[in-house]
């Protein structure tokens, strides 16, 4: 497809990948001699399938797109840091993304030289389209839109990610790492209206999978061939996939892991709202909570003293006097809100 390949840096579409011994093969075999691996069964002994063939028949399913549609990575973080080396030429082309909001996006950019074009949210984390499409120029390769946007929480509205899909010329990332946690449906419904959609998705949140490492990205054929491509051959391990396979044969256990978040997100909201020194409390559609209170660091300090760690990000642009707070077991925000109840200030209210 011409609209895609034109984005693309030549040296990509010019390479082939590396053929694994595994990726060369297709059909029944018995006996394994093509990929130097150790013959005595242990499990592990063979290389892993480099396509992900069978996880990504369950995936496909649970998420209702074609296999062809799906990329894994060694967590999502893989695939933002390839689509950047895929689309953006180091020293020339930029990033667009909308702060506060994730920080791989960034770092990923910085590793590859590649320049990064900031169009800050509204005060309620809303997107300024308006503003980014006037920053747009040939340059602008990918726009990055976090929904629900870490930190703040927030849905970003399908208005709006529609209406950039409409009008941004280059490919759009919509980063769905909290989306198991929201009302509102997952872009994945759009794929097949807009080729230069990319939907990214984990299972470090929802899935309670943050330590094998296994982020997913959804986007048109063409794309996923391209990701495919520049990836390393086994870039998911054997361990993660049959993880991953398990869970999936599961759902159940996410499911109900999520229903609990959301009523302890509910508890905690309100406990939060309760505490005198604390001034908002953001509307979440994710796992975390984002509160706005007097004397963050203080707080900060206080919690760590009470061996509870909660993300300071009182110093980001946009989330002044903010701490984020993942939401936790029930005995956990428990145990949070009465330690936050222990907390003096003697700052105004
Ligand atoms: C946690 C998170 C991810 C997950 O990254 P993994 O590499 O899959 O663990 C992705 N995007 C955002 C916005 C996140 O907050």
């Amino acid at each position: 497809m011409d609209l895609i390949k034109k984005m693309v840096r030549k040296n990509i579409l010019a390479m082939t990948a590396y053929a694994s011994a595994r990726s060369e093969f297709t059909g029944v075999a018995e006996v394994f001699l093509d990929a130097n691996e150790n013959p005595f069964d242990n499990g592990l002994n063979r290389y892993p399938d480099p396509l992900q063939k069978k996880l990504k028949e369950k995936i496909a399913i649970e998420k209702q797109v074609n296999p062809d549609q799906i990329f894994l990575g060694n967590g999502s973080d893989e695939a933002i840091d390839l689509l950047i080396r895929i689309f953006c030429e180091p020293g020339k082309d930029e990033i667009i993304t909308l702060p506060p909001t994730y920080g791989m996006y960034k770092v990923s950019a910085a590793l590859s030289d590649v320049k990064i074009v900031t169009v800050p949210l509204t005060v309620d984390f809303k997107i300024d389209t308006n503003k980014v499409l006037e920053r747009v120029d040939e340059r602008s390769k990918i726009l990055f839109i976090c929904s629900p946007n870490n930190p703040t929480g927030n849905d970003i509205p399908l208005a709006q990610i529609t209406r950039l899909l409409d009008h941004f010329p280059g490919m759009l990332v919509v980063d769905e790492a909290y989306i198991d946690f929201s009302e509102q449906d997952s872009c994945t419904k759009l794929l097949e209206k807009y080729p230069r959609l990319i939907v990214l998705q984990t299972f470090s949140k929802a899935w309670g999978l943050a330590g094998i490492r296994l982020g997913m990205a959804f986007a048109h054929p063409e794309i996923i061939q391209l990701l495919n491509k520049v990836k390393p051959p086994y870039n998911i391990n054997q361990l993660t996939q049959t993880a991953a396979l398990n869970a999936l044969n599961n759902v159940t256990e996410k499911t109900v892991n999520v229903q609990s978040v959301l009523e302890q997100r509910a508890m905690l909201k309100k406990a939060l709202n309760d505490l005198n020194f604390v001034k908002k409390v953001y509307p979440s559609d994710a796992n975390f909570l984002l509160v706005q209170m007097e004397e963050p660091r203080a707080v900060y300090n206080f919690l760590l003293k009470n061996n509870i760690i909660a993300r300071d990000r009182s110093t980001v642009t946009g989330c002044a006097g903010c701490l984020r707070f993942t939401v936790g077991t029930a005995a956990e925000n428990e145990r949070l809100i009465t330690v936050l109840k222990n907390f003096k200030t003697d700052s105004p209210i």
